[in-house]
């Protein structure tokens, strides 16, 4: 039995703290709670949209249309053999605590993504990544439920066209899939990857590579380098680290020989936070919003920010690297 809340308040729902309210809104655990829902007279045809954990979507307006909020908590071991075993995990879940799930049961290959935020139906849709892992390493498949045919889709990995903070929902199935689980092939003889800044550094100091001792050490450098959302409000990184071709990024290093740049598929890989602090924003202010003072790709909240303040400072940022680079940022939030 699924209810729908009428004039739902949203601010508890994205970790920027954004005061915005959606005329609907409703949880669902599996296909039948959807078919209850999107069948619902009241809504019929009304515009939808997900929300999980609301730490990477920015609000700038109220939302006429039905919030679809993932409720489902349920972790389901579905293969198991010599090497590796695979889990499917519903969407509702807390990215972090599957995380927990796996490294206390040595279920190698997500320990890397300790700490993030949001739910596990969200991680494929910008396939998250931190600390030279990403989360398309593990994923088998992904469930959805798309409204146009009334089907449930299963998406291979490969259809799931997974590239850096991106897929296939987040473009071409933008509002036309609502995915219901993940499903996660976890090695039993974990590599492990510490290659990452300082990350070997500290989990040394912790007594060597483990997964216990690499999400420690993860979530200690997270903790510090982060700002809380409880305190803060934020959406982490606002903006992607770009892409440049080799011979722009070979160009910019005479210009500027301390530019860290990392070798990506296509040419290099940018630190759009260097970027931005050498565009002197670091700690920038405009109102209630703001780049945050330790860590630039962070935009934050100081208050009562909304959307537009939001949307403001990062235009002031944008402008700024452009001017001073060349180099156009795009945004790693999801704006609405
Ligand atoms: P939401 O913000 O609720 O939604 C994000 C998008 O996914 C929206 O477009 C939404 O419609 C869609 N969506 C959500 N659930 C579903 C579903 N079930 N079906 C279909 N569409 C859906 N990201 C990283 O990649 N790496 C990091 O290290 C990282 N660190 C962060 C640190 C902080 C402090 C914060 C605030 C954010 C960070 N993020 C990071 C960004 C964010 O945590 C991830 O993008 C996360 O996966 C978002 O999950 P969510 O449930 O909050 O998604
Ligand atoms: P950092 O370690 O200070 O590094 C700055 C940037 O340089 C990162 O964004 C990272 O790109 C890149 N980088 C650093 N070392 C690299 C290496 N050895 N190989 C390739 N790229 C490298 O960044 P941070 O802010 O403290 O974040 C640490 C990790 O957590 C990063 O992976 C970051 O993506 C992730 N994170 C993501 C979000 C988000 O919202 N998306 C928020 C917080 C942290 P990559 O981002 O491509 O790794």
């Amino acid at each position: 039995m699924t209810t729908i809340i009428q004039n739902k308040e949203l601010k508890p729902l994205n970790t920027f703290g954004i005061a915005a309210r959606a005329a609907g809104y409703a949880e669902f655990r599996d296909r039948e709670d959807l078919d209850a829902i999107l069948a619902d007279p009241a809504w019929k045809g009304k515009p939808w949209t997900v929300i999980g954990g609301g730490s990477n979507v920015l609000l700038t307006k109220d939302y006429d249309g039905l919030i679809l909020h993932p409720a489902g908590q349920e972790i389901t071991e579905v293969a198991h053999d010599e090497y590796t075993v695979t889990l499917r995990v519903q969407a509702g879940v807390e990215w972090d605590d599957f995380v927990r799930y796996c490294v206390e049961r040595g279920l190698g290959g997500v320990e890397n993504l300790s700490g993030i935020p949001g739910t596990a139906g969200a991680a494929p849709v910008q396939n998250i990544g931190a600390y030279g892992a990403e989360v398309a390493d593990t994923i088998a498949e992904v469930g959805a439920y798309l409204p146009d045919s009334g089907e449930i889709h299963t998406f291979s990995n490969a259809e799931c066209r997974f590239g850096y903070r991106e897929s296939i929902f987040k473009y071409e199935l933008k509002g036309r899939a609502i995915i219901l689980s993940a499903t996660f092939r976890l090695s039993l003889n974990p590599v492990f990857n510490i290659g990452y800044g300082d990350l070997e550094r500290e989990v040394q100091a912790l007594g060597g590579p483990s997964l216990e001792n690499i999400r420690r050490a993860i979530l200690s450098i997270r903790d510090e380098k982060l700002p809380d959302p409880k305190v803060l409000g934020n959406y982490g990184s606002f903006f992607k680290n770009p892409g440049v071709p080799q011979e722009l990024a070979e160009a910019l290093r005479v210009q500027y020989p301390d530019m860290p740049q990392y070798t990506a598929s296509e040419g290099r890989k940018l630190a759009a936070g260097w970027l931005i602090d050498r565009a002197g924003l670091k700690g920038f202010r405009l109102g209630n919003a703001g780049v945050h003072e330790k860590q630039a790709l962070v935009l934050v909240n100081y208050g009562e920010a909304t959307g537009a303040e939001i949307l403001a400072v990062a235009a002031r940022v944008i402008a700024a690297v452009e001017a001073k680079f060349g180099i156009t940022l795009q945004m790693e939030v999801n704006v609405w």
